[in-house]
């Protein structure tokens, strides 16, 4: 992909860079001195849990892309008072593994070449947590958007992972393969790099058609996992809660994509929200029922790894992030 291919890529996604190509480039790092990339490894209930890093992606500047209706002075404010740069929003790409007897699950799949060196981390990443592609059984998206699917094919346009069936809402599938998008309530204008978007997702799906298998909101899959409905950010978007006796972990993909803006403001939105209005509704219901529930989550975007608990503060939300007490 050429450098304007990739800048609007990344603008489509809301994922504009404030950095040159050629540092972009060169910006290939967070591997450890021996050379590999960390993973987060944790039982629930009889689940075997990794979390490894498909990379990053910088948001720059932060508004419109977050908080496009919302005056800077408070969005500055927020981000300052959390010790943030006031420049941009480093987005961390959490994938998570699920490891139960034999079936080894991926949800969502990363980049893949699609946005340049700082992501597409998720073969090396896999490759150091212990595992190879022909292992993984099942992958679960979370939605379409290329930030998750893109990693489902290598940079020759073939399938990655060749024994894997691939869950994808019916209702995601029909929205992306459709001939025309309703893009009307998002705040994303840029129409003709969403045209390159689309021609992105509905390569990436028809090539994998043969592995598609389509689900309805809600379903279980595997004993393990519950598959609802979260629409807004897209009108398929799913969260997958996972369950293994009294533990379980719900995977929130991409209805959070800040940790200092969207918990106290969820009314803010991003501008990768499809619709951004119905996306505030969605996440303010959702974080409700997980703030009151005390419900475990893991986020795509957070930051690493991407695992804590949402708590109500004010008339908003605030995340509590986990921590570890060493590396692994
Ligand atoms: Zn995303």
């Amino acid at each position: 992909m050429n450098r304007r291919a990739l800048v609007k890529q990344l603008m489509v996604m809301g994922l504009a860079t404030a950095l040159p190509l050629k540092k972009l480039s060169a910006l290939n790092g967070n591997i450890t001195s021996t050379g590999k990339r960390p993973f987060h490894r944790f039982m629930l209930g009889e689940l075997e849990l990794t979390v490894i890093t498909d990379g990053h992606l910088i948001i720059s500047p932060v508004q419109p892309a977050f908080a496009p209706r919302t005056d800077s002075a408070a969005v500055n404010t927020l981000l300052r008072e959390h010790f943030r740069p006031t420049s941009s929003i480093d987005l961390s790409m959490n994938i998570l593994l699920i490891r139960k007897g034999k079936q080894l699950i991926l949800v969502d799949t990363g980049a893949g070449p699609l946005f340049g060196k700082n992501s597409g981390w998720l073969p090396q990443s896999l490759a150091d947590a212990g595992f190879r592609p022909e292992q993984v059984t099942d992958i679960v998206l979370s939605h379409a958007h290329t930030d998750h699917i893109g990693g489902l094919l290598k940079t020759d346009g073939q399938l990655l992972f060749p024994s894997a069936s691939i869950h994808l809402s019916a209702i995601e599938h029909h929205f992306w393969m459709a001939d025309k998008q309703d893009f009307s309530k998002s705040e994303f204008r840029d129409k003709a790099a969403l045209q390159n978007i689309i021609a992105d997702t509905q390569r990436i799906l028809t090539t994998v058609k043969n592995k598609l298998v389509l689900f309805e909101h809600p379903t279980e899959l595997f004993g393990c996992l519950r598959l609802e409905l979260a629409a807004g950010h897209t009108p398929g978007h799913t969260l997958v809660r996972i369950f293994s006796g009294r533990e379980e972990l719900v995977h929130i993909a991409d209805m959070m994509h800040s940790d200092v803006l969207l918990f106290p403001h969820p009314e803010w939105g991003f501008f990768g929200d499809t619709d951004l209005e119905q996306a505030a509704a969605t996440r303010k219901a959702i974080l409700n029922r997980l703030a009151t529930d005390k419900t475990r989550i893991f986020a795509y975007h957070l930051p690493w790894p991407g695992i804590g608990h949402a708590r109500t503060n004010g008339n908003g939300y605030e995340w509590i992030a986990e921590t570890y007490s060493y590396p692994g």
